[in-house]
């Protein structure tokens, strides 16, 4: 069986990391990318070698133009690509009327512009049962709290992409979906402080996630079990939303 190889961005910490060790599970030789963090990265990689897979790191900041060359690195060193899962991504806080045109650039740059270069970078080297996930924001249907509307609106362009691209990708047999996390414990939403406990508050489950809530999700959208999923959003998110 032909080994397939799985590109994950921003796979040095946090959802990321996790999404990039459960793939691995699956089976999956593992790129990760990274934009400041190296030793991170290559804790991710040397645990992912640790389980028998192929794994390497690429510097890529995400907001820059290394986008497509990272896809095409992967390509190149660890011969394609069968899964993107675009997960690196920021959040920015704030007033929407104190908003800079940096911020704006910013979030952009990294959590829309990134992402779509990625996946029609990584669609032309895909065959059929390629997959390509998105990790967007439950924030992007519903905002329950002020200082959000950069961060809800990027990752709504998101489930605007996917749907589009879905409908030019099926037929060639690959599949692009959304993953929505509500807060996941991780270094840019931790589980505690007065801010995590507003948000437990709006959740059904009064509790966070963990990395893994979403590296299942992940690893089954990513999975030939999954062929007839596309074009979807997927809600994971401890019903912040509901
Ligand atoms: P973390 O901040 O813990 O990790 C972010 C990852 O993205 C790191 O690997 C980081 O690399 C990388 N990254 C940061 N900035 C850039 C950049 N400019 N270019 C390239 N890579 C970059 O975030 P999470 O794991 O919490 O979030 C991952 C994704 O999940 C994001 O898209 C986020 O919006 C989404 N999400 C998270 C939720 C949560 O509650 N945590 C909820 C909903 C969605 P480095 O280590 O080098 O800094």
């Amino acid at each position: 069986m032909t080994q397939r190889v799985a590109y994950v961005t921003g796979g040095s910490r946090g959802i990321g990391a996790g999404i990039a060790r459960a793939l691995a599970g699956d089976g999956y030789d593992i790129a990760i990318s990274y934009a400041r963090n190296e030793k991170a990265a290559e804790a991710t990689v040397a645990e992912i070698r640790a389980m028998g897979r192929r794994a390497m790191a690429i510097c890529c900041d995400g907001e820059g133009n290394g986008n497509r060359a990272a896809i095409q690195r992967v390509v190149r060193d660890l011969g394609r690509i069968d899964a993107l899962v675009c997960n690196a991504g920021v959040y920015p806080h704030g007033d929407v009327s104190e908003m800079t045109d940096a911020q704006v650039d910013a979030v952009l740059g990294l959590n829309v512009r990134a992402v779509m270069i990625e996946a029609i970078e990584a669609s032309r080297h895909m065959t059929k049962g390629g997959r390509i996930i998105l990790i967007g924001s439950a924030f992007a249907d519903r905002s329950p709290f002020p200082g959000i509307s950069l961060y809800s609106a990027s990752k709504a362009a998101l489930n605007g992409f996917a749907r589009g691209a879905a409908r030019d990708l099926g037929p060639r047999g690959i599949t692009i979906n959304v993953v929505q996390p509500g807060p996941i414990d991780t270094d840019m939403n931790p589980a505690t402080g007065p801010a995590a406990d507003l948000l437990r508050s709006f959740m059904c489950h009064k509790e966070y996630g963990q990395v893994s809530d979403i590296a299942t999700v992940v690893s089954f959208l990513a999975s030939p079990q999954a062929s007839f999923i596309t074009g979807s959003a997927l809600t994971t998110d401890g019903g912040i939303t509901a």
